[in-house]
C-alpha cells in the first residue's frame, strides 16, 4: 500500500499511529483538514481484519467529516480516530492510553463515541484529555439530533422533487433501529409515517413494532420493499451494484455513514434509476452539529435551528445539481470544497473539558 500516494489523493495533513504496550492499545488518528477549524470526529473501535482495513477506514472516515463540517457551516476541520481491538476486550486502561494519545494533538483533534464507543468509554477518556465531545448529552443527544436532520432532509427532498414537504401518509423503510434509527422512527411515526423496519437485534425491530407500528422485515428484504424512502442507518457501503438494481423508492436518505459503496460508480447509478440520494455527509450532520454546538454552551433553541437547517443545504445541493446536471453527491462535494479549500484559518483551539 502507497501510503504517501493515498494520503496525496485524498487531501489529508497527518496520520498518525499509536502503540501503547502496557494497554495493548493500538490506534490510528488521521487528520484530514484544519482549515476551518479544529479537526473533529468521533473515534471507532473494531476488530479490523487488517491494519491495511484501518487506515483506509481512518483515511475514508476523517475525509467525510470535512465535508461534513463545511456543508454545516461549523467551524471544524475533519478528524477521526479508530482503536484496532475486539469489542468485548475493552479496558480502563485501553481508553486512558487513548485518552493520552488525543491529548497529544493538544486541540488539533478533538473526539467522541462512533461504532463500538459509548459515552462510559469516553468518560475513561477524560481521565487523560479534555479534548471530548458528548459528555453531557445534552438537547436529547446526536443520536436524536441525527435523526431530526434526517427526517428534515426527508421533507425537503419530497418538498424539491416532487412539491409537497408533507410526509404523512408515505411508506418509509428505515435499516437499523440503533440510536438513530428509533429516534427516527419515532419522529415519522408521528408524522403519520408507514414504517417498515429491519435489524439483527430481534428486540430492537419488535420494540419499533411496539412502539410505532413498524412492520418488521427481514435483514435482506429491505432493499427489495416497495417504499417511497429508505433509510440507510446501519451499515455503510449497503448501496452497491447488487443493491441498487433491487431499490425501487424514489428517495434515499439516511444516517449511515459512507451509504456508497463506490462514490462514482453508485452515485451515478442511482441518478440513472432517478433515485434521488441525500448525500450522507449533509443529511446526517445532526450529531456534529448537536456535539460542536454542547462544545461551544451554544442555546438550546438555537441549536435545534441549526439542525433543521440541513434541509436548507440539501435543496442547495438538489439546486446546483439540477442547475449543473450533475449528481447530488457532486453537488455536494463541490458545496463543501467551495468552503473549506478556500478558507486558510489558524483558529483558536478550545479546550473542552
Ligand atoms: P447504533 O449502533 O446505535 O445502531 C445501528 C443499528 O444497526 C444497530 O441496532 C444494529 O443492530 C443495526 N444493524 C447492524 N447491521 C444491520 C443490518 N445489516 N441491517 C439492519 N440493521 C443493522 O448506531 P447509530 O448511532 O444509530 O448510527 C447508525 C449509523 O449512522 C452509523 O453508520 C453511524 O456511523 C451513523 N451516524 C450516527 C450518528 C449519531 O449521532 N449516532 C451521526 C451521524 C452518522
Amino acid at each position: 500500500m502507497q501510503v504517501f500516494k493515498l494520503i496525496e489523493t485524498m487531501g489529508h495533513q497527518q496520520i498518525s499511529f499509536c502503540h501503547d504496550q502496557k494497554s495493548g492499545l493500538k490506534a490510528i488518528i488521521a487528520i484530514h483538514n484544519t482549515n476551518l477549524g479544529p479537526a473533529m470526529g468521533g473515534t471507532r473501535l473494531f476488530p479490523y481484519a487488517s491494519e491495511e482495513d484501518a487506515l483506509k477506514d481512518v483515511l475514508r472516515l476523517s475525509q467525510a467529516m470535512t465535508y461534513k463540517a463545511a456543508c454545516a457551516k461549523i467551524a471544524a476541520g475533519g478528524g477521526k480516530g479508530v482503536i484496532i481491538a475486539q469489542p468485548e476486550h475493552k479496558t480502563q486502561e485501553l481508553f486512558e492510553a487513548y485518552g493520552s494519545f488525543v491529548e497529544t494533538f493538544k486541540g488539533r483533534f478533538i473526539t467522541g463515541e462512533d461504532l463500538n464507543i459509548f459515552l462510559e468509554d469516553v468518560r475513561q477518556m477524560s481521565v487523560k484529555t479534555g479534548y471530548l465531545v458528548g459528555l453531557q448529552e445534552r438537547y436529547g443527544g446526536p443520536g436524536r439530533a441525527t435523526a431530526i436532520g434526517i427526517a428534515c432532509g426527508m421533507e425537503a427532498a419530497r418538498e424539491f422533487y416532487f412539491g409537497k414537504k408533507d410526509l404523512h401518509g408515505l411508506k418509509v423503510a428505515v435499516q437499523g433501529v440503533g440510536k438513530v434509527g428509533k429516534n427516527l422512527c419515532q419522529i415519522l411515526s408521528e408524522q403519520g409515517v408507514e414504517l417498515f423496519a429491519s435489524d439483527p437485534i430481534a428486540e430492537r425491530v419488535r420494540k419499533a413494532n411496539r412502539l410505532y407500528q413498524a412492520h418488521i422485515v427481514d435483514i435482506d428484504e429491505i432493499y427489495d420493499l416497495d417504499v417511497d424512502i429508505f433509510a440507510p442507518c446501519a451499515l455503510g457501503g449497503i448501496i452497491n451494484s447488487r443493491t441498487i438494481p433491487r431499490l425501487k423508492m424514489a428517495i434515499v436518505a439516511g444516517s449511515a455513514n459512507n451509504q456508497l459503496e463506490n462514490e462514482d460508480i453508485h452515485s451515478r447509478m442511482l441518478a440513472r434509476r432517478k433515485i434521488i440520494y441525500c448525500p450522507d455527509y449533509v443529511i446526517n450532520a445532526g450529531g456534529l452539529i448537536n456535539v460542536y454546538d454542547e462544545m461551544m454552551k451554544i442555546d438550546e433553541n438555537i441549536s435545534l435551528a441549526r439542525v433543521r437547517n440541513i434541509a436548507d443545504t440539501l435543496m442547495e445541493v438538489f439546486k446546483i445539481a439540477e442547475d449543473n446536471k450533475i449528481t447530488t453527491l457532486e453537488a455536494s462535494k463541490g458545496l463543501a470544497e467551495q468552503r473549506f479549500l478556500k478558507a486558510k484559518c489558524d483558529r483558536p483551539l478550545v479546550k473542552t473539558g
